[in-house]
């Protein structure tokens, strides 16, 4: 049987950085990550959580372990979730993944409030030694011609690596939405891609309490997404050559997918990648889709989180 192209990857916390009040760097080192592959630049890995009363006792390491996993006790189930690799230095042994911290309310953000170095954490990631392609990562450009990148802080790992690894004439318009000013960080990407910042305004956006997910997002991304096809229309149409789909596209009106993830036409035309609040993404992408006429195979979007449900 061919070895599968992710595993379990024992690792250790080597340092945390507080990026900015609501992101936090966490390194991880170990040997066992000289093994660790990426495959594109929004590489989705897992983290599974220490239980509080036994650490990692139950973890099922070999064979079919996710089968294994599903099959346990909750109290015996250590919380999974997903995260982004926002830089890999595999010769180092070192893996950086940026958490954002939201409070007490999940076991990943009270983790990352407590975490220390030496601390252990065991990460679910692309084994370099294996031939199986990871499959986990989503942005296929092909050769757009423009670039709309629209997110949430749960994005900007992803957006961060993107932009990183972009060619030097890419040209585009990216959008980050932040919980508040000083969560903007330094991104390192071509001249030809503006960066928007937008911070949270709770004040004009939330309502029940709530801090408003995804509005000034909404509001960003629509005036330039209406604005931009008004100007170019033929580049938001049908490609000429229907490009080739990562996935299988379902029905459009399903409104619990909140996940479609098509390779880009080599057309010259529009490339738009949207990720974060599952509802807000949703929102773009009917704009985008049914309110523009962009055609869907130019749209990638996916919902990373959903507000009120914990991932899982
Ligand atoms: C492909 C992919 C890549 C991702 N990459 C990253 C990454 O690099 N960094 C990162 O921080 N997140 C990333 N996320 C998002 C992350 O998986 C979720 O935010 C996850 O729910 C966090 O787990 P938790 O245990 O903290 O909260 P959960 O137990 O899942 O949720 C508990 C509660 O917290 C709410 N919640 C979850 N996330 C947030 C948030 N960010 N802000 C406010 N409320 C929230 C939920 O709605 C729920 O009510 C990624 C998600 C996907 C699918």
């Amino acid at each position: 049987m061919a070895k599968p192209g992710y595993r379990v990857f024992d690792t250790q916390v080597a340092q945390i950085t507080r990026m900015s009040p609501h992101f936090v760097r966490v390194t991880f080192r170990s040997d066992d990550l000289r093994e660790l592959g990426w495959d594109g630049p929004d590489q989705r890995i897992k983290v599974v959580l220490p239980l509080a009363s036994s650490g990692y006792d139950h973890v099922p390491f070999e064979g079919d372990w996710y089968s294994a996993w599903r099959a346990l006790p909750d109290e015996r189930r250590n919380p999974i979730r997903t995260y982004t690799i926002r830089e890999a230095r595999p010769a180092a042994g070192e893996l950086d993944v940026d958490f954002v911290a939201h409070g007490d309310s999940g076991p990943a953000s009270r983790w990352i409030g407590t975490a220390k170095p030496g601390d252990r954490l065991l990460v679910i990631a692309p084994d370099a030694t294996s031939e199986e392609e990871s499959g986990g990562w989503e942005w296929r450009p092909g050769a757009a011609g423009t670039l709309l990148i629209a997110g949430d802080e749960t994005a900007v790992p992803a957006v961060g690596a993107i932009l990183e690894q972009l060619p030097d004439d890419s040209r585009g318009a990216v959008f980050l939405e932040v919980p508040e000013a000083a969560d903007a960080l330094e991104l390192r990407g071509p001249s030809g891609v503006a960066v928007h910042w937008l911070a949270r305004d709770a004040a004009a956006h939330g309502h029940d309490g709530e801090p408003g997910y995804g509005a000034r997002l909404v509001e960003a991304v629509t005036a330039w997404a209406d604005a931009w096809v008004a100007a170019d229309p033929a580049a938001a149409a049908v490609p000429a050559a229907a490009p080739a789909t990562a996935r299988e596209l379902p029905a459009l009106d399903d409104d619990d997918l909140v996940w479609e993830a098509p390779a880009a036409a080599d057309d010259g035309g529009v490339y738009a990648w949207l990720a974060g609040e599952a509802t807000a993404i949703t929102t773009l992408r009917r704009h985008l889709v049914k309110g523009l006429g962009v055609d869907r195979r130019r749209v990638a979007f996916m919902g990373y989180w959903k507000l009120g449900r914990a991932e899982g």
